[in-house]
């Protein structure tokens, strides 16, 4: 084609009112298509956990009938010497071993993420916890590391998290006891050890394995199926764990967290006689995020204890409501 008739093509058609009618129609299209894009991007960050615009209420999530009650008597059996897990709520759960009373990844306020929520609230909210040893936190993602929660905490806890942010951002709330454990590092706290363990996720985590005398609890965070399980498996042989189960998926990325039928995988490779799932009781409270950017498997924990009941039957699977206490 000649320059001139390209200058032909590109010449207006008789009458301007058509042409600046459809200009702006089409600026009008590529600025709404701009802001959509801005919107997605923004809503993407958002879900990796790149920033938060959490609103102000704790636990948006329908309260559980008897919740309070339950925690309240789980805590009475741990202060009488009962070892186990207490279910607070999602990947929020109290240890009780050896003595002592360790958090594991508490999430309090919703959304997190600006984009998720409880759908059952925590039992009880951060301020009546009670007396904590320790708080472990396994990745920088707001639904399981929740400063501001963490700020109404016991301060005398030992905090222990995965990367120098996270222990920075807990010093900034007036906890003085901040560790930072690698993969495999380990950290004692009276009769209890804390050991890190690697995880895989779509940012930086580790999981624990809190041991006292001959018992022993792995908690998995948010991991997917990952190698180094069967290293876990072989170094401590956990007699319990907790694995996350709900297969969050953001769209367009690999899963990111375990479906039910990959932690039946894992507690498999791990060999522990009682599993809980987690991780599993949240729902996408924007509905941008819920239907369009990220995925999560219905009745996930259902799910798993019947992928147990078929693939395991017997090794325990404990389902907990929230302020449960299960035994170990
Ligand atoms: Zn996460
Ligand atoms: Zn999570």
């Amino acid at each position: 084609m000649s320059d001139e008739s390209i200058d032909r093509a590109r010449a207006a058609p008789p009458g301007a009112a058509p042409q600046e009618k459809r200009r702006l129609s089409r600026r009008g299209f590529v600025v709404g298509a701009a802001a959509g894009v801005v919107a997605g991007g923004l809503e993407w960050t958002s879900l990796r956990g790149r920033f938060d615009h959490r609103r102000e209420p704790a636990g948006d999530g329908v309260a559980h009938a008897g919740a309070k009650e339950r925690f309240a008597a789980s805590l009475r059996a741990t202060e009488a010497g009962a070892s186990g897990v207490v279910h607070v709520g999602h990947s929020t759960h109290l240890l009780a071993l050896g003595g002592m009373r360790l958090l594991t990844d508490p999430w309090f306020y919703d959304p997190a993420f600006g984009a998720l929520s409880h759908d059952v609230a925590p039992a009880v909210p951060p301020s009546e916890l009670g007396p904590l040893d320790a708080i472990l936190v396994t990745h920088d993602h707001a639904d399981h590391a929740d400063l501001r929660a963490m700020d109404e905490m016991d301060k005398r806890a030992t905090v222990i998290v995965a990367t120098s942010d996270l222990a920075a951002r807990a010093r900034a709330r007036g906890f003085t006891d901040v560790s930072v454990l690698a993969p495999w590092e380990e950290r004692a706290l009276g009769a209890v050890s804390v050991t890190a363990v690697p995880g895989l996720h779509d940012i930086y985590e580790i999981g624990f394995v809190v041991r006292a005398g001959d018992k022993s609890v792995y908690f998995a965070g948010d991991t997917r199926l990952h190698p180094d399980l069967a290293a876990i498996a072989e170094r401590f042989r956990p007699d319990a764990a907790i694995l996350p189960v709900d297969g969050t998926r953001l769209t367009g990325a690999p899963l990111h967290v375990m479906t039910p039928e990959d932690a039946g995988v894992a507690a498999r490779t791990l060999g522990s006689r009682l599993v809980i799932p987690s991780h599993a009781e949240a729902y996408f409270s924007d509905p941008v995020a819920g239907h369009l950017l990220a995925s999560t498997v219905p009745r996930a924990r259902q799910r798993f204890a019947e992928v147990m009941q078929k693939e395991l039957p017997g090794v325990a699977c404990r389902v907990p409501e929230p302020g449960e206490l299960v035994a170990l």
